[in-house]
């Protein structure tokens, strides 16, 4: 006869939110070891782990939103166990349970009112693109450029969008955006838990991609690049995806972008997680910085696969961490000693938080936080 235990319900429901992986899980711990979490406080997703295989979620505590889905402990795990998607479970658990951090429940109400997590209003999404060359798209066109939520509307991020409207302008890229009808990727809420809302976001880009004739998307987000290319094929369709630093990387060898001016700085590069761990996209960032004139690239302590993550995947961007407690300035920290003039990245959660630790930190204003293509735009 089957052994009912009070906890098979809940073991169950792990198993159907995703993260059924706890199974092979032998608590060795390397997890805890590699997790960025325990180099500035301290926090154990083994513990995790043996929670969900006895179905003890404590998912009224802070822990299980602690996890920024880095890629860290997946990637050494012996067991091949997904780690992160065991807390992203018990944030689904939890969700539908309404018990989320205040942040999440702002965004999510931003988000399913006007697609967007910043509370601004759908109808102002294509402000930055005001005074810039820049159309709407049309069935036909090369690409669809989809700077997504930050770049639209984030005063620091906006820099970004424009920079890359001028390098596709330059290039002579037959490129188009889509404006209101753009809706959030999904990628982040999903990983903080609201699978319902993911799918409704989702679920409205891929209509609005069809109807409207969409084939090739850029991206400048790596987060917008992942959801895109590794999760909306769960709805049986395959749009072809494309990062900025893959287009920069074939509009040169092609010939299309020439890198002619001189920019004579040192410059460290930082691998954000879902550019890097989470695609393998390691290599086309570094090869076009190291095309431009003058510019001498030095490498951090952690990169590539040991890259440190800046703390705002898995839905941390909204949310409060301590001073103390933040990657970023960790990672500033580490960039400094390189003494590089410039730390550079490709991911607008990256550049938000960087942006944050430059200003909080003692010393921090000594070095400029830049997007690739902010750099790219002043070589051409
Ligand atoms: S590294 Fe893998 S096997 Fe080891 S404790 Fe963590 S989840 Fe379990
Ligand atoms: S995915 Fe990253 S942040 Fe999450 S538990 Fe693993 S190492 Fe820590």
């Amino acid at each position: 006869m089957e052994t009912v235990t009070p906890f098979r319900e809940a073991i169950d429901e792990i198993k159907e939110a995703g993260g059924d992986a706890f199974k092979y899980c032998y608590q060795c711990g390397l997890c805890d070891t590699v997790c960025p979490w325990n180099r500035v406080s301290n926090f154990s997703m083994r513990h995790l782990v043996r929670q969900a295989a006895f179905g003890l979620p404590e998912i009224e505590g802070q822990d299980i939103w602690r996890c920024t889905t880095c890629g860290s402990c997946p990637q050494q795990c012996p067991r091949g166990v997904g780690t992160s998607d065991v807390a992203v479970s018990f944030r689904k658990i939890a969700s539908k349970y309404g018990i989320s951090p205040e942040p999440v429940h702002i965004v999510s109400a931003s988000l399913g009112t006007e697609g967007n997590p910043l509370r601004e209003a759908r109808s102002n999404r294509a402000d930055w693109a005001i005074n810039l060359s820049v159309r709407s798209f049309t069935e036909g066109m090369e690409i669809l450029y989809f700077p997504g939520c930050y770049p639209s509307y984030d005063s620091r991020l906006k820099k970004v969008a424009a920079a890359t409207v001028s390098i596709l302008n330059k290039a002579g890229v037959d490129f188009g955006i889509l404006g209101d009808k753009e809706n959030c990727c999904g990628e982040s809420i999903r990983k903080a838990g609201n699978e319902t809302l993911y799918k409704h976001l989702a679920r409205e880009n891929i209509k609005t991609f069809i109807d409207n004739g969409v084939h090739r998307i850029l991206v400048s987000s790596p987060h917008c690049y992942h959801t895109f290319k590794n999760e909306y094929p769960e709805f049986n369709v395959n749009f072809e995806v494309v990062h900025i630093t893959q287009y920069l990387s074939e509009l040169v060898r092609e010939g299309r972008l020439v890198l002619e001016k001189e920019y004579v700085k040192k410059i460290t590069y930082h691998d954000p997680c879902y550019l890097g761990r989470h695609n393998g996209i390691y290599d086309e960032p570094r090869d076009i910085l190291k095309n431009v004139p003058g510019l001498e690239l030095v490498e951090m302590k952690e990169i590539r696969e040991n890259s440190f993550c800046c703390g705002g995947g898995g839905g941390r961007i909204w949310m409060d961490t301590a001073k103390g407690e933040r990657f970023s300035d960790v990672r500033l920290l580490q960039a400094a000693e390189t003494v590089a003039d410039e730390l550079v990245t490709a991911c607008p959660y990256c550049i938000t938080n960087f942006e944050d630790s430059r200003l909080s930190m003692e010393n921090g204003e000594s070095i400029v936080i830049k997007d690739l293509t902010e750099i790219i735009s002043e070589a051409i």
